[in-house]
């Protein structure tokens, strides 16, 4: 038995075109642009993309979001998981076929990286099931150090969303970062090099509850069992039935055998399909594979429209116009208030009494400096000593704000008090307490 014999079953995947084929090459392009340059291009002054953990920034397009907008991160997450639970119900495993980094890393680089290295397939697949050789060493390591190196680049990609392109591409990024790199780097290497299709079939959590999100109106890649059985008689080439190539077999990236029912295996990615239309097509007769609803295949009514999709079409439209509101009452600046470090309070020697805070500031508003105005409410009469200041973009400023108010006989020990923050077009109201050391807990000072 050879290295590559044992009890996992290699899959020596054929290439394929088909108009399925070039869709997911499409899909794949626009997928790579995606990953690949956003965090190379700058937006006022910021990365279009970038979540930077350790500043807890997130930087969109010109928008800078912090930890204050938590909640607009979650709802994004939620729109995602939905649209995944609609499209999912309508159109199968879409995400898998076009769009999973897995299927598009391993059927746009690795996989024509193999072919290119160990074909012809025939001996190819001889070699790894003969003893070690030179050859086979040489194929093996030429091909496994590509992987290691496409490993590295998505690794590196995949970081520059939260270590910064430029820094993590010139050398500037820190030791974590570059660990983490490594790290990922591995994990991909591994997932090239061996793990591949295992980790659809005993990993991935989609995988295992996408059937709940299915019914028999879902599009899935479906075998034309009528015309196409039995398989490899001698009339199949006339009657268009299934020539028993096994060219649909050997282009699936999962390895299984549509033509045996529908498997949870299946990623719907269409290889079958074009294989099956360029093998029959030859000989004059449409493919047996189609991408189809159990519902039509059996003949019954098609319906699109369903109570799971009409819940989680509304879903959607809920979130999004949360997301949406949010957005637009959202005050693009942070601020928070809390009491200097030391005494409570302080009597002064002209008889007032005076509380002192600490005010910090973020303008999370991309562009020019902004001027940041504060006043303090709730304490008729006093006097506040508050520095008005501008901030640039995404910077922060910790400030002193000053509250004294003449101490009277009967006086509240807590007076509470509202900070007001304002910025030209948006202010926010920070709620905190005047101590002043009076005898009286609960009567209020006005
Ligand atoms: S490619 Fe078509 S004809 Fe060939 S084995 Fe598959 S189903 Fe049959
Ligand atoms: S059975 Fe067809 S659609 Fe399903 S994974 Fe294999 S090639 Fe892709």
């Amino acid at each position: 038995m050879g290295v590559f014999g044992g009890t996992r079953r290699w899959l020596y995947v054929m290439a394929v075109d088909g108009p399925l084929r070039r869709l997911r090459r499409l899909a794949a392009v626009i997928l790579h642009l995606i990953l690949f340059i956003p965090p190379w291009i700058t937006v006022a002054g910021n990365p279009s993309l970038r979540l930077d953990l350790e500043a807890r920034r997130l930087y969109a397009f010109g928008a800078i979001f912090t930890a204050s907008d938590t909640i607009l991160l979650l709802l994004i997450l939620l729109f995602l998981a939905f649209c995944l639970f609609f499209f999912t119900s309508l159109f199968g495993r879409l995400w898998c076929g076009y769009a999973c980094p897995q299927t598009v890393f391993l059927e746009e680089w690795i996989r024509p990286i193999e072919r290119w290295i160990e074909e012809p397939r025939g001996r190819w697949m001889h070699r790894d099931q003969g003893p070690i050789s030179l050859e086979l060493v040489a194929r093996k390591a030429a091909k496994w150090t590509v992987f290691a190196l496409a490993s590295f680049l998505v690794s590196m990609a995949f970081m520059s969303y939260f270590a910064g392109a430029r820094e993590l591409w010139t050398g500037g990024a820190g030791p974590v970062e570059y660990s983490l790199v490594a790290i990922f780097g591995f994990v991909w290497f591994l997932d090239f090099a061996w793990f591949r299709e295992q980790f659809c079939n005993y990993l991935c959590p989609y995988a295992r509850f996408q059937s709940a999100m299915t019914d028999e109106q879902t599009l899935l890649i479906t075998y034309d069992i009528a015309r196409g059985e039995p398989r490899g008689v001698p009339t199949a080439a006339e009657t268009g039935g299934c020539i028993a190539c096994q060219k649909c077999v050997a282009v699936c990236p999962q390895g299984i055998d549509i033509r045996n029912g529908f498997q949870l295996e299946c990623i719907a990615c269409g290889a079958c399909q074009d294989a099956c239309d360029d093998v029959l097509g030859r000989l004059g007769h449409p493919g047996l594979m189609r991408y189809t609803s159990m519902a039509a295949t059996e003949g019954r009514k098609v319906r699109r429209v369903r109570s799971r999709t009409v819940v989680y079409a509304s879903l959607l439209s809920g979130i999004a116009a949360a997301w949406v509101t949010l957005l637009a009452t959202r005050v693009p600046f942070e601020a928070t208030v809390g009491r200097s470090p030391g005494s409570l309070f302080t009597l002064d020697a002209d008889g007032f009494v005076r509380n002192t805070y600490l005010l910090e500031l973020t303008n999370n508003a991309p562009g020019a400096d902004v001027p940041f105005h504060v006043q303090v409410e709730g304490v008729p009469g006093a006097q506040v000593v508050a520095q008005d200041i501008r901030l640039a973009a995404s910077e922060s400023r910790t400030v002193p704000l000053v509250v004294r108010l003449r101490s009277l006989p009967a006086m509240a020990r807590t007076i509470p008090i509202r900070v007001r923050v304002a910025t030209p077009g948006a202010e926010q109201l920070l709620e905190t307490t005047f101590k002043t050391g009076g005898n009286f807990a609960t009567v209020p000072a006005h």
